[in-house]
């Protein structure tokens, strides 16, 4: 049977780079994992052949030698290709792409017991619950061990058998080129063990789907991408290995109010452009309700105002930041008559005079050199 091209296993172009090449390769080996598909020879030839694929192009000396050879340039039965087969391992390799998936347990060590693999849960918080801390019941779909056959994946009654490929290490080895590298057991995925009697309810795989309910305590400050650890509340291990840890990861939902930066806490409030001529007191929200904010007279608009110690207290300690109010000048609409003439009144007053507005005149002032100098 002649082999697949490496570049057509993996799904990507020739000139394919270092990162495409993996991320072709992690989408297969998720995809085709033997632990995802228990019993399914053609997903674990297809995770193989992978395998193989990513070994070879991943290894840039190997990967000259395909380029220029074909298979013959690095198949291990013609005799050691360019570069051969030293460095890299099925551990190495494997080790490095499940790494950030699995938490680096899973790595290349695949005894009988193995840690279940990390949960993340991603909580959405308002910002109140976030500054203040709550305590929310989350649903979480996760493996728990199954509870006919214990976790051990035999029928009641039987228990597994030593591997006959492996004869119950768990590890084979294979002749790579001139050098005998260790794998895990293709027929045991390197349990060392053997189920002829699997369990019906979680068909010899010792763990069943489960939706758990937990309590999660989220401490007063967090911020968005906090992660909130639940040691053991992961996927139950197999075969007697502890279980994965479950991270809530919060996500701060927007306020309609209060924008939030670090400790600090923004909003924007609209006054009339006649409280901000004349100064007075105005109400602005925080997040223990309303408080009372002088406004000087002759306040421009966009000019932040703050309020000390009314922003958050950080979860990792720390004093409260501080609330920034910037007020926001609204001009009036839908004016009445009467008020119209006030207005019109009120710019006859001004004669065209500059002193009433500092930033017009300074903006005139820049206009005129502008032109000046044109
Ligand atoms: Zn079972
Ligand atoms: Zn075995």
């Amino acid at each position: 049977m002649s082999k697949r091209d490496y570049y057509e296993i993996l799904g990507v172009e020739r000139g394919a780079s270092e990162a495409e090449l993996k991320k072709a390769y992690r989408r297969l080996a998720m995809k085709h994992h033997p632990d995802r598909n228990p019993e399914d020879k053609g997903a674990e030839d297809k995770f193989k052949e992978a395998n193989e694929a990513y070994e070879v192009l991943s290894d840039p000396a190997k990967r000259s030698a395909y380029d220029q050879y074909g298979h013959a340039g690095v198949d291990p039965q013609m005799g050691g290709g360019a570069g051969g087969f030293g460095g890299a391992n099925f551990s190495d390799i494997f080790g490095d792409v499940f790494s950030d998936f699995f938490g680096g347990q899973r790595g290349g060590q695949r005894g009988g017991a193995q840690r279940g693999s990390d949960l993340r849960y991603t909580l959405d918080l308002d910002l109140e619950d976030a500054v203040r801390g709550t305590t929310v019941t989350i649903r979480v779909p996760t493996l728990v061990n199954c509870k006919v056959c214990a976790g051990s994946g035999a029928k009641k009654g039987t228990t597994p058998v030593s591997c006959t490929t492996c004869g119950g290490i768990g590890q084979v080895r294979m002749q790579q080129g001139f050098f005998s590298v260790q794998q895990a057991c293709p027929r045991c995925h390197g349990s060392g063990k053997m189920i002829t009697d699997p369990c019906g309810s979680c068909h010899g795989q010792g763990r069943v789907e489960e939706h758990k309910t937990l309590s999660v305590k989220v401490p007063a400050g967090v911020d968005n991408g906090d992660r909130i650890r639940l040691s053991g509340e992961g996927e139950a291990g197999t075969q007697g290995g502890p279980a994965g840890d479950l991270y809530v990861v919060v996500s701060v939902r927007e306020h309609q109010i209060f924008q939030r930066d670090g400790k600090h806490l923004y909003c924007e409030v609209p006054i009339s452009f006649v409280d901000a001529a004349l100064g007075g007191e105005l109400e602005v929200p925080t997040l223990d309700g309303r408080v009372k904010l002088k406004i000087p007279e002759g306040t421009q608009t966009g000019k932040l105002f703050r309020l000390r110690g009314k922003g958050v207290a950080p979860v990792r300690g720390g004093g409260a930041g501080d609330l920034m109010c910037k007020v926001m000048i609204e001009t009036p609409v839908n004016l009445t008559r009467q008020q119209r003439e006030m207005l019109e009144g009120f710019r006859d007053s001004l004669h065209g005079d500059q002193l009433h507005s500092p930033k017009a005149s300074s903006w005139f002032e820049g206009m005129k050199r502008f032109f000046g100098d044109l």
